[in-house]
């Protein structure tokens, strides 16, 4: 009985553990280049030509085009990771990567993959647990430790250079955002932070801002521009003359009718302009258009008038004014007014605005260039998320490879006590672990081999601190030295790369319903460390 349709394929058991193996560790081998410090950038070229060059494991992924299912799941651990907590999507998906090369050496000592699941699950609980143990408390107000965990996570990004700089400016925003709840936690509310990036100056001219930037004009060379207590209208509605309904068409038979008609239009944006005039507003930050006439009566009435704002900036305006956004002028009161102040940067083009209460905050992002400015400005956020994520969680980790190591140690010793075949899983995982310290030694031209052994060494005599000095080559305390990681971002890393690793573990048969690896079995025959085999990297030519 044929069940299946011609260009079906099907692949089962071990045959489809390989393949699904594979193409996950296809994903996360072309990765690890760029973790660390010494880490190396992607150019990554899209099907319109577009260049993005980066060292964001997350970037790369999602730009990479990826349509093999299996390495879609990989895909998917990066970006949970990257909601989450912001940072170490790339020492996620090597995870999953390593930790699916250690099954299939235990899959091929003819152990069942329920046994290796169970033995990672063990293995990531305990994992996640001894993080809490290993950590360091942090207090919001711990500005030093703060700033070191937001330069740890701009090392090897664009963000890099003016590291200093910028990590004071993120731990300033972060902490200008943060409250403090009744019960003594932190709570962070990154909706009243806003990134806002500009290219012709260097990065190291980044400032903080109380308030919104917002980069408009005004609609007429008339208006004031400066306001010290202004009362400022946020509206999402058109200054415009109403469309009439799509079919009636106005027939014009006479300069009288017409006159009559323009006389009408003009009537109407009278009013509108009288509607915004009574409110008591003077300034109107509108969303959409705003009709030449009604720029030269709100000109006249001495409003300033900015039309076409963005609509991030109109969320943003609101949270910094605390006030609403009017979408039907018909209906404004002076209750929608809000009161704050208004001024112009004539040089930059900018309009600050700041609330009555100064709330919310913009991080003015300079960059030469536009490439430069969108690297620089990924690595701020992740380092924005990830000194929030430290603010509210509380807790940090020792890095360059610190924790990894710690862990595996740990987890070897708790393999003694678990019995039968997933001890071998649980060793299996720490293994994976150390991926991390032996792909930073690699990325920085160190032997890997070498230092993962004193690394073992300084673990055992108990520095539980002990990690890797990319720079100098040397094993170190590195929370002493401020290479320090968020808690939560770890125990992140450490759940996604085990549950994807055992997604894929699960699966004995894969059905397609087509071709299943459209770019073919190349001459690496489906073998990681390359495109070879993972269907369909489009698009991405010899750019990885
Ligand atoms: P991810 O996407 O996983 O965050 P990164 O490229 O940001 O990848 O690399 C993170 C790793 O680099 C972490 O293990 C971190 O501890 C390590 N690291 C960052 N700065 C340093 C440093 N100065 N020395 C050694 N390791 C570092
Ligand atoms: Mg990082």
């Amino acid at each position: 009985m044929i069940i299946m349709g011609d260009d079906a394929q099907r692949v089962k058991d071990r045959d489809a553990q390989e393949y699904n193996i594979s193409a996950a560790r296809g994903v996360a081998e072309a990765v690890r280049s760029t973790l660390g410090p010494k880490g190396m950038d992607k150019m990554l070229v899209d099907s319109m030509g577009d260049v993005t060059i980066t060292n964001d494991g997350v970037t790369i992924l999602q730009e990479m085009d990826i349509d093999n299912p299996t390495a879609e799941m990989i895909v998917e651990v990066a970006e949970t990771q990257e909601d989450e907590a912001g940072d170490g999507t790339t020492s996620a998906v090597a995870i999953a990567g390593e930790l699916l090369k250690n099954a299939e050496d235990l899959l091929e000592q003819d152990i069942h993959p329920t046994a290796v699941i169970k033995g990672f699950n063990l293995a990531s609980e305990y994992a996640r647990d001894q993080v809490d143990d290993i950590a360091h408390d942090v207090d919001a107000d711990d500005t030093e430790t703060l700033q070191s965990v937001a330069e740890t996570s701009m090392t090897g990004k664009g963000a890099e250079l003016e590291k200093e700089v910028l990590a004071d400016l993120v731990v300033r925003a972060v902490q200008g955002v943060t409250v403090e709840a009744d019960d003594g936690s932190h709570v962070v509310d990154l909706a009243n932070l806003k990134i806002e990036t500009r290219t012709g100056r260097s990065a190291g001219e980044s400032e903080l801002l109380s308030g919104a930037v917002i980069d408009k004009d005004p609609v007429h060379d008339d208006m004031p521009t400066d306001f010290e207590d202004a009362n400022v209208l946020l509206l999402n509605d058109p200054i415009e003359v109403e469309e009439a309904d799509v079919d009636t068409s106005v027939n014009v038979d006479s300069p009288d009718q017409l006159q009559k008609f323009l006389d009408q239009e003009e009537a109407q944006l009278r009013e509108k302009v009288d509607q915004i005039v009574d409110s008591g507003a003077d300034v109107v930050f509108c969303q959409k258009g705003i009709d030449d006439l009604a720029q030269h009566y709100l000109a006249k009435e001495g409003i300033l008038a900015v039309r076409r704002t963005k609509k991030s900036d109109m969320k943003f305006l609101k949270n910094v004014l605390d006030s609403v956004i009017v979408t039907d002028l018909d209906s404004v009161s002076s209750e929608d007014i809000a009161r704050g102040s208004v001024r112009r940067d004539a040089d930059e083009e900018l309009f600050y605005v700041e609330g009555e209460d100064a709330h919310g905050a913009t991080l003015l992002l300079y960059g030469s260039t536009e490439h430069v400015v969108d690297e620089l400005e990924r690595g701020v956020n992740d380092a924005i998320d990830v000194v929030a994520t430290t603010v509210s969680d509380g807790r940090t980790l020792p890095g360059g490879g610190a924790i990894e190591v710690e862990l595996a140690r740990r987890l070897r010793d708790y393999a003694d006590s678990v019995s039968g075949r997933e001890q071998l899983a649980v060793e299996a995982f720490a293994d994976a672990l150390e991926l991390i310290p032996r792909v930073l030694a690699e990325n920085a031209g160190l032997d890997s081999i070498d230092l993962l052994v004193d690394l073992r060494a300084a673990h055992e005599a108990g520095d539980a601190n002990a990690g890797l000095n990319v720079f100098t080559g040397e094993v170190e305390d590195t929370f002493e030295t401020g290479v320090v990681e968020t808690a939560h971002a770890k125990e992140q890393a450490i759940a996604s790369a085990a549950e994807a690793a055992n997604l894929v573990l699960k699966i004995d048969d894969i059905i397609a319903a087509g071709d299943l690896s459209t770019s073919g079995d190349g001459d690496e025959g489906g073998a990681p460390g390359g495109a070879g085999g993972m269907g369909g990297m489009g698009g991405m030519g010899g750019a990885m």
